[in-house]
């Protein structure tokens, strides 16, 4: 395909070495943008679609210098607390192309999440990380959403399979099925994940308002596994990201279970909450409200595993996966 009429997209990352994320070892490129808004999430600066400041209040002087360079009004200096820290209208960042509060700010306080780029340049900056991969490895799409871009995903997918690079998608199954449908032939294995087999609501045990991933349309998103399972030739492995008091009772493992066997497939991998990204919250002015949600230990894993395998599901618990 000629590089000029390749496709742009956004993304907030690119990372190399990572063992957890298919086969050998992969680069992961982050895409912005999820039609999903799960509370737990580690990558929220993933939900965006829009490439949007990152605040550290902890190096801000309070100098102002980003709040004269924004020619849209967005940064007010609001101080809700001791310490003072700017207030981000976000919805004006949005519409913002040039960002030139992160280019005044000397002190580092202030990045943008996000930046444009065409799959040519996303495939000539992977292409270097080919000699790290050794047989077996290659790259895998996460973020975010990377089928919330569907073009750009499509080209830089069809670049590296044409290329003999093994790829690897991560979905949360929450898109329109033609989203899918063309980038298929070029993906060598899909993460699916299945949150839940119900649009339940968390528990009320936080401070409201609680988002939740929630609410998700399941339908479409088990329509959309159904349809993988039977069109893709590849390996597809679903995933549970273990929330208690969401996800973990026997009801949900149980149907989640029987769910995979009658897709015809019969891979899960249970992947348990953390709290790693709880700080990436203060970056973008959001709340994390499953902060005291505790943490799903080594034996409620081990009794989840054997629920799936007493169903006839092979279940590999958070890193300790067959690749
Ligand atoms: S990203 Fe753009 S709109 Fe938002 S604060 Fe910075 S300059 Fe203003
Ligand atoms: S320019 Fe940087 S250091 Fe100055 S007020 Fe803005 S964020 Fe803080």
């Amino acid at each position: 395909m000629e590089q000029s009429k390749l496709s742009s997209g956004i993304i907030f990352d690119i990372q190399g070495f990572s063992v957890h994320d298919g086969p050998g070892c992969r680069t992961l490129i982050f895409f912005k943008g999820c039609s999903l808004e799960c509370s737990w999430c580690s990558n929220p600066e993933g939900i965006s679609f829009f490439p949007e400041p990152l605040y550290r209040v902890s190096k801000c002087t309070f100098d102002g210098l980003c709040m004269n360079a924004c020619s849209k009004g967005a940064i007010s200096s609001g101080c809700n607390n001791e310490v003072g820290q700017l207030h981000f209208d976000r919805k004006f960042c949005a519409q913002c192309l040039t960002h030139d509060c992160a280019k005044a700010c000397w002190s580092g306080a202030l990045n943008i999440g996000g930046y444009e780029i065409s799959a040519g340049d996303l495939y000539a900056r992977i292409n270097r990380d080919r000699q790290y991969w050794g047989r077996g490895g290659g790259i895998t799409l996460t973020g975010g959403e990377p089928f919330m871009q569907p073009e750009f995903t499509f080209d830089f997918l069809k670049q590296c399979y044409d290329n003999y690079i093994h790829t690897a998608v991560e979905t949360c199954g929450n898109v329109p099925w033609e989203n899918y449908e063309k980038s298929l032939p070029y993906i060598d294995w899909i993460f699916f994940d299945l949150k839940s087999m119900t649009s339940v609501q968390l528990p009320s045990t936080s401070p409201p308002p609680v988002r939740l991933s929630a609410c998700p349309p399941v339908p479409l998103i088990l329509d959309n596994a159904r349809r993988i399972a039977q069109e893709f030739p590849g390996r597809l492995i679903f995933r549970l990201p273990v929330v208690p008091g969401f996800n973990d009772d026997t009801a949900n493992i149980s149907a989640t279970a029987r769910f995979i066997q009658s897709t015809g497939r019969n891979e899960i991998n249970i992947l348990p909450l953390h709290h790693l990204g709880r700080e990436k919250y203060n970056l973008i002015g959001k709340t994390y409200y499953t902060e005291d949600f505790i943490i799903p230990s080594p034996e409620d894993l081990h009794e989840i595993k054997q629920q799936f395998s007493s169903q006839g599901i092979k279940c590999y618990t958070g890193s300790e996966t067959p690749f």
